[in-house]
């Protein structure tokens, strides 16, 4: 469906996804360390050995709209659980797990650290990640929905530039 960005006065066609690269402890370890402390995939990442994240798709209803707008984000995990999603990647049958939510999205505020559990859906699909239901301004999108217009303001906030 086509739409005219409030945002930026241009057409639009499907919403993006948006998504990060790294979970954010990564960049606390020293950029000339980052190499022999951290195990980076597209799915998985591990810090020393101790810490462990896995990259999973917050899903935002986005009203008047069928698709949802996906935040491609990280969450930690612990160490037993982290093990067993490595070893069954495809599998539905495991958790949901806690997750502490290890990506920073400025547009809902401060989001480091929010409590949100892993759902495990199978092949080929990302982790679901839900938010904790909390008045915090990203849980309370992902339970009411945001607006075309916001989410379009947040795509050109953090894909275009
Ligand atoms: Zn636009």
């Amino acid at each position: 469906m086509s739409y005219q960005c409030a945002c930026c006065g241009q057409m639009h066609d499907s919403l993006p996804d948006i998504g990060f690269a790294k979970p954010e402890p990564f960049f606390t370890v020293p950029k000339d360390e980052r190499e022999y402390r951290i195990k980076l995939t597209a799915d998985t990442c591990v810090i020393d050995n101790e810490e462990f994240f896995i990259r999973g798709l917050i899903e935002i209803p986005v009203h008047g709209q069928d698709a949802t707008f996906g935040l491609g984000v990280w969450v930690s995990q612990k160490e037993e659980n982290f093990a067993n999603y490595v070893m069954n990647p495809d599998s539905a049958e495991i958790g949901p797990y806690f997750s502490w939510l290890c990506s920073d999205i400025p547009a809902f505020g401060s989001t480091v650290n929010l409590k949100t559990r892993a759902h495990f859906n199978g092949i080929n699909l990302r982790p679901t990640i839900e938010l904790e239901p909390t008045e915090h301004p990203l849980s309370v999108a992902q339970n009411e929905g945001i607006s075309i217009e916001h989410a379009w303001e947040i795509v050109h906030k953090y894909i275009d530039k």
